[in-house]
C-alpha cells in the first residue's frame, strides 16, 4: 500500500475524503450530489475538490458525477476516519467534552495531527473497537 502523507491534504480535501469514506462505509455509492448534500456545499464545489484529488492520484472518475477512490485515496480516507474517531473519542474520554463538540473539532484536525500523536491516543484508550458514536474503529498501523 502506498504511503500517504495526510499533511499534504488541504482542509477541504480531508473533509471530502472523510465524508466519502463514511458514505462508502454506509454502503452508498459515492456521487457528487450525495457528497454535496452531506457536506452542505454546492455540487460544483465538490467537482472542484474532486478534480484536485484526481490530480493527487486519490480519486478516479467512473462516469458522470460518479467516482471511486484509488488505493492511495482509500488508504488516506481510511486513515482520516481512524484519526477522526480516535481523536473525538479521546476528547470525550480524557477531557469530558460532549460528543457533538468533540466530533466537530476532531473533523478540523484529523489530517493535521501527526501519526505518533494519534497512535499515542490509541494506546492510552487501549485501541477501542468503537468510537463515541458507536462506529467501528479499525487500527491499521497504530498498535
Ligand atoms: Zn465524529
Ligand atoms: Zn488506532
Amino acid at each position: 500500500m502506498p504511503k500517504v502523507s495526510l499533511q499534504d491534504l488541504s482542509s477541504s480535501d480531508a473533509r471530502f475524503l472523510l465524508e466519502l469514506q463514511r458514505l462508502i462505509e454506509e454502503g452508498e455509492s459515492p456521487g457528487t450530489v450525495q457528497l454535496a448534500r452531506r457536506l452542505g456545499v454546492r455540487p460544483p464545489t465538490v467537482s472542484e475538490v474532486l478534480k484536485r484529488l484526481e490530480g493527487k492520484g486519490m480519486v478516479r472518475r467512473t462516469g458522470w458525477g460518479r467516482f471511486e477512490l484509488t488505493a492511495r485515496g482509500r488508504r488516506a480516507a481510511e486513515t482520516l476516519l481512524h484519526n477522526h474517531r480516535v481523536i473525538e473519542s479521546y476528547f470525550v474520554i480524557a477531557f469530558g467534552l460532549d460528543v457533538e463538540y468533540a466530533c466537530r473539532e476532531a473533523s478540523k484536525i484529523g489530517h493535521l495531527v501527526g501519526e505518533r500523536v494519534v497512535a499515542s491516543m490509541c494506546r492510552s484508550l487501549n485501541w477501542p473497537d468503537r468510537c463515541v458514536h458507536g462506529k467501528e474503529v479499525i487500527h491499521w498501523s497504530c498498535r
